[in-house]
């Protein structure tokens, strides 16, 4: 098949094999030019390791660490005429390259919500891995959760709280502004948003995993986690996702205690920059945001994807000479620069500047924005024939 973008309304349906091959390698190489990190981390389980932060994760844990890898995501294949999810090639592609330099992975595709997932995986686990697990990652993003127990499927929402919103937007394929209008959450909407992306699910992985004696001594889990700007607090931190985060982050302080108390070992948000994934360019009002946060950041040369920011999470927030590095409420935070004053006075004001369709080409870089975007499903990237039939 030859295969083009289908992009409308910030999602991509389609996505490139050779293109997506490409992007990992380009995120390995980056590590292997950064060099090695020294770490414990033997062996990593990765919840989510198929995309955006999971994945360079586990790149960073691979060739960064020469970690042993066990990654689960949830993807779609290829069928006879729609190409696979990205992640879907994504985990292919890591899968060959770890098997060229000789490095140990295994990649399982399934709902990491599901108890019989849980069991399954860590059965998987105890086979794979030589040993304990040192490090697990959660890294999951999804607007859907079903719990078998209690036979519901929770649908999570990004709304604002208290009272309704109204902003700019922007379509990133056209480059037009876009008015958004969304009513305040109800009770409902605020608790089923916590059930999908709050810590519920990590902290009954962490619990298996303990029940099961799959963690090492000093095993170390992180889950990642997002705070931003004034801009997108309504939407976003002071929004039902971010009722979502607080969730996940009360939870890493009990589960960081009953780590320690079981094995001296840590958990730990880690509060990441905006970056482009699946999961960012649909939400309300991040896409204009970021778009505006690469042009000054790149201004600065402090621009930063996913890979650059995973591996400096391990090499100065987490392996440093210091040992961790947390903020007061024992997060790592990794959007240092992000939030760094000059930075977010630039941002403001350029946000403050956008009214209409030529303000916004002025004041924000759109194109990287779509550049990523593009990238991140195999499109656009150097040395792809992309009239060429591929094999989907
Ligand atoms: P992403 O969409 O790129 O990746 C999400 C991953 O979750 C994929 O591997 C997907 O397969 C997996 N997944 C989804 N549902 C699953 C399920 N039921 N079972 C197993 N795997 C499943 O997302 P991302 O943007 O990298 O987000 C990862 C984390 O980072 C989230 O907690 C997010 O809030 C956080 N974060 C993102 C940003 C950002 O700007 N993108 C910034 C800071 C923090």
């Amino acid at each position: 098949m030859v295969v083009k973008p289908q992009i409308a309304n910030n999602v991509c349906r389609t996505s490139h094999p050779l293109g997506c091959r490409k992007e990992v390698e380009n995120q390995i190489n980056y590590v292997k030019s950064k060099g090695k990190i020294k770490s414990n981390i033997k062996n990593a389980l990765i919840l989510g390791g198929s995309g955006g932060y999971g994945l360079a994760s586990r790149i960073v844990l691979a060739y960064g660490m020469n970690a042993n890898t066990l990654s689960v995501s949830f993807e779609r294949a290829a069928s006879e005429e729609k190409t696979a999810t990205p992640g879907w090639y994504n985990n292919m592609a890591f899968s060959e390259f770890a098997k060229r330099d000789g490095l140990k992975e295994k990649t399982i595709v399934g709902d990491a919500f599901l108890e019989s997932s849980k069991e399954n995986i860590i059965k998987e686990a105890k086979n794979f891995f030589d040993g304990k697990i040192d490090c697990v990652i959660y890294s999951l993003a999804t607007g859907i959760r079903k719990d078998e127990k209690e036979g519901i499927t929770y649908r999570s929402t990004l709304k604002p709280i208290g009272k309704d919103y109204s902003g700019f937007g922007v379509d990133f394929m056209t480059e037009e502004l876009i008015q958004v209008n969304m009513p305040a959450a109800n009770e409902e909407e605020i608790k089923a948003t916590v059930k999908v992306m709050g810590g519920d699910d990590w902290r009954l992985w962490i619990e298996a995993l303990i029940k099961e004696d799959m963690l090492s001594e000093n095993a170390l889990t992180l889950a990642y986690s997002y705070i931003g700007p004034e801009m997108t607090k309504a939407i976003y931190r002071d929004g039902t996702i971010g009722k979502a985060k607080d969730d996940l982050e009360e939870t890493a302080i009990n589960i960081d205690k009953m780590m320690q108390e079981k094995l001296h070992g840590h958990a730990y948000v880690s509060v990441a920059k905006a970056v482009v994934t699946r999961a960012s360019a649909v939400i309300p009002a991040m896409p204009l945001y970021i778009s505006i946060l690469f042009k000054v950041m790149k201004d600065k040369n402090i621009h930063e994807g996913c890979i650059e920011q995973m591996y400096r999470q391990f090499r100065e927030k987490i392996y440093s000479d210091k040992g961790f590095i947390l903020d007061e409420k024992q997060r790592l935070r990794l959007d240092d620069l992000e939030l760094r004053e000059d930075v977010q006075k630039e941002v403001a004001l350029a946000w403050d500047k956008i009214k209409d369709n030529d303000s916004l080409k002025q004041n924000a870089d759109l194109n990287q924005f779509r550049d990523e975007y593009l990238h991140l499903h195999g499109f656009g990237l150097d040395g792809i024939d992309y009239n060429a039939d591929v094999q989907i």
